[in-house]
């Protein structure tokens, strides 16, 4: 499958493209440095892990002894390739009936897209989903989920203007009498203004927990590929409050500033599940270090 990686490279072209240019003509000297540090921070890679890396850099360049470009390019591709393979790992299934899965992220990050996603990938994988509609809050959200629900055929516990937490607690009961192998917990992006988020979160995660000592199973983070920096930011915070066990990265095939990737690999390294590389159902692919790197050099 050709294609994802395809449109992956596409949004990460602006970056590969500065990366590229870092090398043309290059002697391997101060210059090809500072110009790498420049596409990378651009690339929004953050200063530690820029720094990181650079210094990577340096080493391998000299116990190879590399003396041209092309040499270093493929070195650095190394470099990062590494830095990022600790995110890699694969959302299991089976461990619990139902495995709750509980799904945060700010509004438009891409969260109702990547959980319609998600539902039609562990389908696809014979595991029966159970969606649940915890953002009570935006009748929208609800609706939006419905959609989703029904594209992938699978069932939802909704209810109009209900307790986030009331609803998520009778979906993994529902889950658990309907021998559901996933209840998918959709929760709120944004609130109104007098209640808090993440007071708000870490109730829904400890009322999940009175239905099923064990729940949630995993608690993840969908952010946009695109906010760069905000993203780790994003996910310290998400973090600190929720313990999140993976992340979501949505919106890579656009005009993506990937390097995000590094300075969550250096700063808070929660597993990458999944990428998101389009709006339809099927796009949605597996973290690869390797493949990822490749995009973003370009
Ligand atoms: P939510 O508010 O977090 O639930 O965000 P939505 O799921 O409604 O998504 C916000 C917008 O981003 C929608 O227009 C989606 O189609 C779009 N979107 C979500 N994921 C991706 C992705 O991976 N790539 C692209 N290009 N668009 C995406």
């Amino acid at each position: 499958r050709s294609g994802w990686l395809g449109k992956l490279k596409m949004g990460l072209r602006k970056t590969g493209n500065s990366i590229t240019a870092a090398f043309v003509n290059a002697q391997i000297d101060d210059t090809l440095y500072e110009e790498l540090e420049e596409a990378l921070l651009m690339a929004d890679t953050g200063v530690k892990a820029t720094e990181f890396l650079l210094e990577d850099l340096r080493r391998r360049v000299r116990s190879n002894m590399a003396t041209e470009a092309s040499q270093v390019k493929l070195l650095l591709a190394d470099a990062i390739a590494d830095l990022l393979r600790p995110l890699e790992k694969e959302l299991v299934i089976g461990e619990h009936t139902p495995t709750v899965i509980m799904v945060a992220g700010v509004n438009g990050a891409g969260k109702t897209t990547s959980i319609g996603k998600l539902t039609k990938h562990l389908s696809n994988e014979s595991a029966s989903v159970l969606l649940a509609a915890a953002d009570t809050f935006r009748a929208a959200a609800r609706e939006q989920l419905l959609v989703w629900a029904d594209r992938n055929t699978v069932e939802i516990v909704s209810q109009e203007g209900g307790d986030p937490a009331a609803v998520s607690f009778d979906a993994v009961n529902a889950g658990k009498a309907r021998g559901k192998d996933v209840v998918l917990v959709d929760t709120a992006g944004r609130l109104p203004t007098q209640l808090h988020l993440m007071d708000e979160l870490k109730k829904i995660k400890r009322v999940v927990a009175r239905a099923d000592a064990t729940a949630p199973h995993e608690v993840l983070l969908v952010i946009d590929g695109n906010t760069g920096q905000n993203a780790l930011a994003q996910v310290k915070a998400f973090d600190e409050a929720l313990g999140l066990t993976g992340l979501v990265i949505t919106k890579l095939d656009g005009t993506a500033k990937g390097g995000v990737l590094c300075a969550i690999a250096r700063e808070r390294p929660i597993p990458v599940y999944f990428i998101g590389v389009g709006e339809k159902l099927e796009d949605l692919e597996t973290f690869k270090a390797r493949e990822f790197a490749q995009a973003l050099m370009g």
